[in-house]
């Protein structure tokens, strides 16, 4: 029993859900190594051999120096072949769900997404956004799978130095990495953040939303956002969270004008602290909320903001 994890880098930095994922291999069991591809996995390597893998592969050939998932899907099934893994574990990020499924293609293997755990042999997930967890079996010689970042503690390092060397790629020309266009923000990373402030429909309009953003930038926050925002036009969708868009976990989730649909909830129910905003004392948001405040957004935020900035 092997596993494989794939470590993530983007934009030449080893990705923080990596660690997550690595937590999820020890979680698993049984031995496990490690493959990070695209430049800036020599370094990601380096970072990443003493969290107890056996042996830390990389790449940065240019077959795979930037992603695309047919080239980087043949070189993971060539080192699986190479090295008789039985497992194949990435985080449920946008990469892995795009990526695994195209392994499990090549390997004929069976896949489960966004484990959250393990039962023996077999795989927990969520279904119908969290309310229930399904316990699945891959009868297949390999098992590829996604892994629910946020069910899992990041791993520290373990002692020990994993051996490190260079991975074989195998290019594919039918897709070709072209540019990236990154949305400049310089609020952090909704996924990465550890104070998230979250607008919803109550919030109305773009002056409402202006009133979530400066919270978010007091606080060093991100901003996230309900799918009724999203659809409004009000944040871009990328900021969406729920079942549908981000799942998120940070300290701290402050939800501002969101009444608590179960969809929106998958994706935020497993953050430490959560605190809601809702002029509806029976809004179901407060349900999962620590601390709830019935209260109109637009008094609330600037009492707080100055609230936050005596104590500051
Ligand atoms: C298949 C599917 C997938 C979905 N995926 C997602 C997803 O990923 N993420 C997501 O968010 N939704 C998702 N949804 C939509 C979801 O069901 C809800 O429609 C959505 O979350 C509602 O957003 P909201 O809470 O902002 O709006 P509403 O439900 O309209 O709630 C607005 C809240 O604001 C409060 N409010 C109003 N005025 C004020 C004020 N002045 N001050 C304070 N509070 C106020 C109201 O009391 C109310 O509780 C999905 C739906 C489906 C069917």
């Amino acid at each position: 029993m092997s596993t494989l994890v794939i470590a993530e880098i983007r934009q030449s930095e080893l990705r923080a859900s990596s660690y997550n994922t690595i937590a999820a291999a020890k979680a698993k069991g049984g031995d496990f190594d490690i493959l990070l591809l695209g430049k800036g996995s020599a370094a990601g390597a380096d970072a990443l051999k003493e969290f107890g893998a056996g042996t830390v592969y990389y790449s940065e050939a240019d077959a795979v120096a930037e992603y695309t998932a047919e080239s980087y899907a043949k070189t993971v099934a060539a080192l699986v072949g190479e090295k008789g893994y039985t497992a194949v574990m990435m985080g449920a990020t946008t990469t892995g769900k795009d990526m695994i499924p195209r392994l499990g293609g090549l390997l004929g293997a069976g896949m489960v997404s966004d484990v959250i755990g393990f039962d023996g042999a077999n795989y927990l997930r969520p279904m119908f956004a969290g309310n229930a967890i399904a316990t699945v079996e891959v009868n297949t010689p390999v098992a590829v799978m996604t892994v629910r970042e946020t069910a899992f503690d990041a791993a520290a390092p373990s002692g020990g130095v994993s051996a490190v060397a260079e991975a074989t790629a195998v290019g594919d020309d039918r897709a070709k990495f072209i540019e990236y266009r990154l949305t400049e923000s310089s609020r952090p990373d909704l996924g990465a953040a550890s104070i998230i402030v979250s607008a919803g429909r109550g919030v109305k309009d773009a002056d409402g939303v202006k009133q979530v953003e400066a919270l978010a930038d007091l606080l060093g926050a991100a901003v996230g956002a309900s799918r009724a925002v999203v659809d409004e036009g009000l944040l871009p969708n990328d900021l969406q969270v729920g079942q549908t868009g981000k799942i998120v976990a940070p300290d701290l989730y402050i939800a501002c004008g969101i009444s608590g649909a179960i969809q929106h909830v998958a994706g935020m129910k497993d953050s430490k602290v959560i605190v809601a905003i809702n002029k509806d004392e029976e809004a179901p948001i407060f349900e999962v909320a620590d601390y709830g405040l019935v209260a109109d957004f637009a008094k609330a935020i600037p009492e707080f903001m100055e609230k936050v900035k005596a104590i500051k």
